[in-house]
C-alpha cells in the first residue's frame, strides 16, 4: 500500500521492514487534563490504519505509550492536594473509555514513561557520553547544534527554529534550541534517581527510548498529529538517530490532520472546550467515527456538531442495507453473474491503498448499499452481506458491534400456493404500502401474459410472481426474466428461495 511520508515529503510504498510485519509507534495521551475530539481523530485513524493493515494480511505490532509524567499533571496534583499518579489515573482511565465507546482497538502494548526510567537514563547517558548532551544546574540538556540534521522532519533550518525560542529565567540551556532531558526535582515532586541527581524525564526522550526498548529502531511507522512534527517528533529523531548505525529511527513518519472547532482551536481558553466523554455523551461514537471517515485523514477538518446528524443517517442506511442483504433467504438461482460482489472489494482496497482514501473507501460503501436491490436480485446477496461486514470492521463501525438502535424486522406473511402441480411459498411483507399507481404501472409491462384486471396492488404483484414460477417450471427462461424485470421496474425486489419466493418494496 501506498502512505505519505512526512520525512520524504512524498506518497510512498509501505514495505514492511521486517516481511509480514509491521511495527508502528504512535505517540499517545498525556493524561494531565481531558481529552477532546482533536485527539480522538488521530487515535481513530491510526486505529483504522492498523485494522487495514491486519486486513490485509499484515502481523502489526501497535506501541501507544502514556505519557504518565509531566509539569502539568505535577501542577494540578499540587493545586488539588492529591498524587500525581491520582491525577494520571483519572484523565487516563476517561480517556481509555471514551476509546472503548469509539470502539478503537487496544494497543499490544501501552508503556508508561515512569515504567521505563532505566532505559531512559541509559540513554541519556549514551547521548552525554557522545557529547549530544550535558547537565546543567536545572536539568540534563540535548544539545541541538550537534545534529546538524535537526530540523529535516519539519524542513526547517535552525535560523528559521531560532525565531521564538528563547531561555526562560531559571533554565541552564546553552542555547535556546537545546531542550531537556531530565528535569532534577524540585522539594514536593516527584522524582526518581539518576547518576546526574534525582529527577524525572523529559517528553520527547521517552518516545526515544520506549519504541527503542519495545520495537527496536528502526522500525516501520511512527505516528501522530500533525502538531506532534515539532518539536516533539523531531527532538526524537535528534536523540536516537545519533545513537543508530542506519537511520532513519522510522521508515515512515505518519501525521493526521488536525481538528477545528467551528473554525477555531478547541482550547480551554476561548471557551470551546468539551471533553470527548462529554461529546460521546450527546452522540452516537460510531456515527462519530463514520464522519472522520468521510474527510481525508491529512486534511484540516473543520468540525460541526450538526454534521454528526447526516453521519448519523448516513451510517444508519449502511446497517440497512447490511440487514437487508443478511436477511435475505439464500438463492439456488443460478443465473447470478459471478463476481458482482468482487468489483466492489477490490475498489475498497484500492481506495485504502491509495494513501488510506477513507472517503473514496465510504463511497464505495454507498455505491453498494445503494445497490443491494440489484445485489439481491442477482442472487449475491450473502456475498454482498459478508463483504460489507467484512469492509464495515476494517473502518471500526462493525455491524455487531453497532450502537445506533437496530429497526425493527419486516414481518413477512407466507401463502402456500401451488404452480404447476408443485407446493409453492409465497412470502411478502405482512403490511405493504403499496402505492395504489402500482398496478397501473405493472399493467403495460406484463400484461398479455398475465391479466392483471380488477387486481388490487398486493394481488397484482402475487399474480406476476406465480406467472413467474410457472415459466421457469416449462423453462420459458426468458418470459420469467422479462416479468422479473416488470417487477423491478416498479420496485418489487424478487428472491428465489429453495420452496418458492419472497418479494419487498425497496423504498
Ligand atoms: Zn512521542
Amino acid at each position: 500500500m501506498r502512505l505519505y511520508n512526512t520525512r520524504t515529503r512524498s506518497v510512498e510504498e509501505l514495505e514492511p521492514l521486517d516481511r509480514q510485519q509491521v511495527r508502528m509507534y504512535v505517540c499517545g495521551l498525556t493524561p494531565s487534563a481531558d481529552a477532546h475530539l482533536g485527539h480522538a481523530r488521530s487515535f481513530l485513524f491510526f486505529d483504522v490504519l492498523r485494522r487495514f493493515l491486519i486486513f490485509r494480511g499484515m502481523r502489526v505490532t501497535f506501541v501507544q505509550n502514556v505519557t504518565d509524567i509531566d509539569d502539568r499533571s505535577i501542577a494540578t496534583a499540587q493545586a488539588e492536594g492529591v498524587s500525581w499518579r491520582e491525577v494520571v489515573n483519572r484523565y487516563f482511565g476517561s480517556f481509555k473509555a471514551s476509546m472503548r465507546r469509539m470502539h478503537v482497538l487496544e494497543p499490544d502494548v501501552e508503556p508508561r514513561a515512569t515504567g521505563y526510567i532505566t532505559p531512559i537514563v541509559a540513554m541519556i547517558e549514551e547521548l552525554i557520553r557522545r557529547g549530544f548532551a550535558y547537565v546543567a544546574p536545572d536539568a540534563v540538556y540535548y544539545r541541538v547544534k550537534a545534529f546538524p540534521r535537526y530540523g529535516a522532519l519539519a524542513h526547517r533550518n535552525l535560523e528559521e527554529l531560532m525565531i521564538g525560542a528563547r531561555i526562560e529565567p531559571g533554565e541552564g540551556k546553552q542555547d535556546p534550541l537545546d531542550f531537556a532531558l531530565w528535569k532534577f526535582a524540585k522539594p514536593g515532586e516527584p522524582e526518581w534517581p539518576a547518576p546526574w541527581g534525582a529527577g524525572r524525564p523529559g517528553w520527547h526522550i521517552e518516545c526515544s527510548a520506549m519504541s527503542d526498548a519495545l520495537l527496536g529502531v528502526p522500525f516501520d511507522v511512527h505516528g501522530g498529529g500533525l502538531d506532534l512534527i515539532f518539536p516533539h517528533h523531531e527532538n526524537e529523531i535528534a536523540q536516537s538517530e545519533p545513537l543508530m548505525e542506519h537511520p532513519p529511527m522510522a521508515n515512515f513518519w505518519v501525521h493526521g490532520g488536525l481538528l477545528e472547532f467551528d473554525g477555531r482551536k478547541m482550547s480551554k481558553s476561548l471557551g470551546n472546550f468539551e471533553p470527548l466523554s462529554a461529546l460521546l455523551d450527546r452522540h452516537d461514537a460510531q456515527a462519530i467515527r463514520w464522519l472522520f471517515l468521510m474527510t481525508g485523514y491529512r486534511k484540516p477538518m473543520n468540525f460541526r456538531e450538526d454534521a454528526i446528524a447526516g453521519a448519523t443517517v448516513a451510517l444508519g442506511r449502511m446497517y440497512d442495507a447490511y440487514d437487508a442483504l443478511r436477511e435475505t433467504p439464500p438463492s439456488d438461482d443460478d443465473s447470478r453473474p459471478a463476481g458482482s460482489v468482487k468489483a466492489y472489494r477490490e475498489r475498497f482496497v484500492a481506495a485504502l491503498e491509495d494513501d488510506m482514501n477513507t472517503a473514496g473507501a465510504v463511497s464505495v460503501l454507498f455505491d453498494l448499499a445503494g445497490s443491494a436491490r440489484d445485489l439481491i436480485a442477482a442472487g449475491a446477496a450473502s456475498e454482498a452481506a459478508a463483504f460489507l461486514h467484512e469492509a464495515m470492521s476494517v473502518l471500526g463501525v462493525s455491524p455487531n458491534e453497532r450502537t445506533l438502535p437496530r429497526r425493527p424486522p419486516t414481518v413477512l406473511s407466507a401463502r402456500s400456493l401451488d404452480v404447476a402441480g408443485k407446493p409453492f411459498a409465497l412470502s411478502g411483507p405482512q403490511d405493504p404500502e403499496l402505492p395504489g399507481e402500482l398496478v397501473a404501472q405493472l399493467r403495460p409491462l406484463v400484461e398479455p401474459a398475465v391479466s392483471l384486471n380488477g387486481c388490487a396492488p398486493r394481488e397484482a404483484v402475487e399474480r406476476t410472481i406465480l406467472a413467474r414460477a410457472a415459466a421457469k417450471a416449462r423453462r420459458d427462461f426468458a418470459s420469467a426474466d422479462d416479468l422479473r424485470r416488470a417487477l423491478a421496474a416498479v420496485g418489487i425486489t424478487l428472491v428465489d428461495t429453495k420452496e418458492g419466493a419472497t418479494w419487498s418494496l425497496s423504498h
